[in-house]
């Protein structure tokens, strides 16, 4: 016997029929003589639903942080629930647990919650009972009891998390697509879906826009070493297979194009070229708990340059709130600036390191559709560029096309 940790997201349980049909997946699973712990997201659409909520009750302000995680862990909460009674009704054994029940412990920091530690013991326990685990994915508690959520897209981690912690045998993650592809489909329709993909490689392309997995997730995945399968609840093809790296992976010089919309650039313009400026900058941002990307500093000719970075434009108030207080350091005449309407293009591939001239192919492909390229970032397996929003689809599809991607 085996024990598998399954995970069904937003969409596969979007309405009562879809988590039947999850509930009778499960069922199949047990009925091959398997231990199962399945975890589950919101419905799709009820924490966007439940954001909502708060920003409404709350008018200019900002949630209290706290409170939100309360709100947020409902919708998962809900899903546990009805997928427990669904399976109960086709007379299973199943017992819902929330994130807390389940022993998953996180430091404090609301909204994005970090997993400090699980003590899976009751998990074992009542799988030795013969139950069906159903276990509400994004959220945990801290050791002093509050609940904390574990940032959008968050049952990832919590399916890969608990399944080291209980040293699953296999670990799968239900969507609503085939698996990994070298686009987001709805996007690219000539995408194709990748059979094998490292833990490298999803991470960039995760934590660059494709939202198919949580970059945190897959950061987690790669350090305990948790081998996972992306694939659809809705079909039983083959999905794609997440795992250290191997040689043939590395004959592929790009593996995947991905793309974010809704960034903003943030330029800090007049700093003193000192030492100290970046620090004093991202150091204020950082306090925020904001995630930056793409940092550019213009060469200085006068001893003052500028400071660019991106941020999610729902950031961009928040950014502005921290750096405020630290601009009166940063020099006389210092001036901050946010322009939204701009997207991220990444193309990503370990192959890279052994190869040259990807970064040019993009700009060529990019410019022969006369799409403006505005900032530029690199890394060992990734070359990243912002492009306005509006072209981001049309860039999206003459890359992936650039690079052979396509379905032939
Ligand atoms: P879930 O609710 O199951 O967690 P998500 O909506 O978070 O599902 O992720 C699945 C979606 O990710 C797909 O519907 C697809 O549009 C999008 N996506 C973005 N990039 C990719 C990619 N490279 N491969 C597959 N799907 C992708
Ligand atoms: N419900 C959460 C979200 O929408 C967590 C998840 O679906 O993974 O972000
Ligand atoms: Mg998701």
């Amino acid at each position: 016997m085996s024990l598998i940790v399954q995970k069904y997201g937003g969409t596969s349980v979007g309405t009562p029929e879809r988590i039947r049909n999850v509930a009778r997946r499960i069922l199949e699973t047990q009925a091959e003589g398997h231990q199962v712990v399945a975890v589950v997201s919101a419905m799709a659409g009820v924490t966007n639903n439940l954001i909502k909520l708060a920003d409404d009750v709350t008018g200019e302000g900002f949630p209290t942080e706290r409170e939100m995680d309360v709100l947020l862990a409902t919708g998962e909460q809900t899903t546990i629930a009805l997928t427990a009674m669904a399976l109960n009704s086709m007379g299973a054994k199943a017992v819902s647990l929330t994130g807390a029940q389940a022993g998953i412990q996180t430091d404090g920091v609301h909204t994005k919650a970090r997993i400090s530690n699980i003590t899976p013991d009751g998990v074992h326990e009542l799988l030795n009972e013969g139950n069906i685990v159903i276990l509400a994915g994004f959220q945990g508690q801290t050791s002093d009891g509050r609940i904390t959520t574990l940032g959008r897209g968050g049952s990832d981690l919590t399916a890969i998390a608990m399944a080291a912690a209980i040293d699953a045998d296999l670990c799968q993650i239900f969507t609503d697509v085939d698996g990994v592809y070298t686009c987001d489909p709805r996007v690219v329709p000539s995408a194709r879906k990748i059979e094998e993909i490292s833990y490298d490689e999803l991470l960039e392309m995760a934590s660059s826009g494709s939202k198919v997995m949580q970059s945190r997730s897959v950061e987690f995945a790669k350090k305990f070493g948790v081998v996972f399968e992306v694939r659809s609840s809705l079909n039983n093809h083959p999905g794609t297979l997440v795992k250290e790296e191997t040689m043939s992976m590395e004959s592929i010089v790009i593996r995947g194009v991905s793309l974010e919309r809704a960034q903003a650039k943030v330029t800090i313009s007049g700093v003193k070229d000192v030492p100290g400026t970046a620090s004093r900058i991202f150091g204020a941002v950082g306090q925020a708990n904001l995630l930056v990307d793409m940092i550019v500093q213009n060469v200085s000719k006068t001893g003052i340059t500028d400071i660019s970075f991106t941020v999610h434009k729902d950031d961009v108030a928040k950014a502005e709130a921290a750096l405020r207080p630290v601009m009166p350091d940063l020099g006389e005449g210092v001036t901050l600036e946010a322009t939204d309407g701009i997207a991220k293009l990444s193309v990503v591939g370990i192959g890279m390191r052994s190869h040259s001239g990807v970064a040019a192919e993009m700009f060529k492909a990019l410019s022969d559709s006369g799409i403006n390229i505005e900032m530029i970032s690199t890394s060992e397996i990734k070359v990243t560029v912002t492009v306005a929003e509006g072209d981001i689809d049309r860039a999206a599809n003459v890359v992936h096309e650039a690079f052979g991607l396509g379905a032939a």
